[in-house]
């Protein structure tokens, strides 16, 4: 595995004028006796995605208040991660087919990685599918579980998965002591954990993507990309991938076009190093603006990293997120904490960080798409009331300091450094040596 290393600095203290002093102190109180404990987070890539962007804040911040936290990251080869995409899509409802082959590059990949855990951890946090047999693998081949409390956090929407790859997958699961999923719904019938919390992810308002830019600064962006800054900008953020449905955003974006003429879209993307999709996908994207001059697409390596992305969501005079399927979708929290009305789709989480009619329009078709961003733009008194009620709701919901406390709220109640355990735990679901 990889350690991620290079991580922005975070003092708790700073979030105070944020989140509110007494929200710090809490964190504080719940951190202290955990001091020192050590935390491994466990994910499959260090960028791209909402995953990584939770974690380069959450890291820095369980640090600050005194926990020895560190950050590692999968390593494998091409087809591990085109094995673990399939196994994504099939988890959010995609029909796959799931094969021997398959099953024997994730369980070798994980087997690999699961060599560089050692004992010394107190809590270790798995995040989805792709890490999800390193505890198996661990335990058999030492002969025993390895220490500590074992958390695997799910960050998808599993509410209509695929049952040849659930079903794979379930067992793996089953070993771990506890489970975080960002919806009740996402919890499958059947799965037994010790413990089960509902924690939706939320965004860090201090760090390069959120905190605040002078408008001076933005418009210098916006320029140097080529984007209009008197005519009104309808924007997605995503990675490029079926699920995030780029190609229904022309379509939205045409029709809205038929009434604001002068509409621009901007379409930014970043290629995650653990989705093997995103270059089809983002070609069939600039395929399907066929060469229209006012849809501009832009990706990480055109140098849109986290500021630009901050800029430009500013910059949105409407937002979209147009996603059939979303396991939160930080993206939406992070416009509406920059006071953008979002128009997004009714799809996992994103219902709850829209009120619908509030701080934006939760819509099912690119036809409502197009009439909801028309409807913004031609109301800018709606679009300031909806950017206010978007923020407020972020602030008392969705801010990293409640998620840390969630974190740290679950750790204290899993208890600290338990005796090593044998695979066979009395009253725990068992992992046979054949599945791992
Ligand atoms: N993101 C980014 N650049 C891009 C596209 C996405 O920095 O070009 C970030 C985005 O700002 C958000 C995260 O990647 O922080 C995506 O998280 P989300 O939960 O919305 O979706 P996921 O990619 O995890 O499905």
């Amino acid at each position: 595995m990889l350690t991620v290393d290079e991580l922005p600095s975070r003092r708790l203290v700073e979030y105070e004028h944020v989140a509110g002093p007494e929200v710090v102190e809490d964190l504080f109180r719940l951190a202290e006796p955990l001091r020192g404990a050590r935390v491994l987070h466990v994910n499959a890539t260090a960028f791209g995605g909402g995953v990584a962007e939770l974690l380069t804040s959450l890291v820095p911040l369980m640090r600050d208040a005194g926990l020895d936290c560190h950050w590692q990251v999968l390593e494998g080869p091409p087809e591990f991660f085109a094995t673990t995409k399939t196994m994504h899509n099939a988890l959010q409802g995609a029909e796959v087919c799931w094969s021997s082959a398959q099953a024997e590059i994730w369980r070798s990949v994980n087997r690999c990685n699961a060599r560089a855990i050692d004992d010394s951890w107190d809590y270790v946090v798995v995040h989805d599918a792709q890490p999800a047999a390193i505890l198996a693998s661990a335990a058999m081949d030492n002969g025993v579980r390895p220490q500590g409390r074992w958390t695997w956090r799910c960050h998808v929407d599993l509410t209509d998965a695929s049952s040849n790859v659930w079903n794979f997958l379930a067992p793996y699961v089953a070993g771990y002591d506890a489970g975080i999923f960002s919806m009740p719904d996402y919890v499958r019938p059947g799965l037994s954990l010790n413990s089960v919390r509902i924690v939706p992810p939320a965004i860090d308002p201090l760090s390069e993507k959120n905190r605040p830019v002078e408008k001076v600064v933005v418009r210098g962006v916006l320029e140097r990309y080529g984007i209009d800054l008197n005519r009104p900008i309808m924007l997605q953020v995503s990675r490029f991938d079926p699920w995030k449905d780029p190609v229904g955003v022309i379509d939205a974006y045409r029709l809205a076009r038929t009434e604001v003429r002068t509409l621009q879209l901007l379409m930014i993307g970043s290629m995650a190093d653990d989705d093997p999709e995103g270059w089809e996908w983002y070609e069939r994207t600039v395929a399907h603006a066929g060469g229209d001059e006012d849809i501009h697409v832009y990706t990480n390596l055109d140098g849109v990293n986290a500021h630009e992305v901050n800029c430009f969501q500013r910059a949105a005079d409407v937002v979209v997120q147009n996603s059939t399927r979303e396991g939160f979708g930080l993206v939406v929290s992070e416009a509406l904490w920059k006071e953008r009305p979002v128009v997004a789709r009714d799809a996992g989480g994103i219902p709850i960080q829209i009120r619908h009619g509030e701080s934006g329009h939760l819509i099912t078709t690119s036809e409502e798409c197009a009439d909801s961003v028309v409807h913004y733009l031609k109301h800018p008194e709606e679009r300031r009331a909806a950017g206010a009620a978007g923020r407020a709701r972020v602030r008392d919901h969705f801010l990293i300091t409640r998620y840390l406390g969630d974190y740290l709220a679950l750790f204290n109640d899993l208890g600290r450094r338990p005796a090593a355990e044998v695979v066979e735990r009395a009253g725990a679901p068992v992992l046979s040596a054949a599945a791992v």
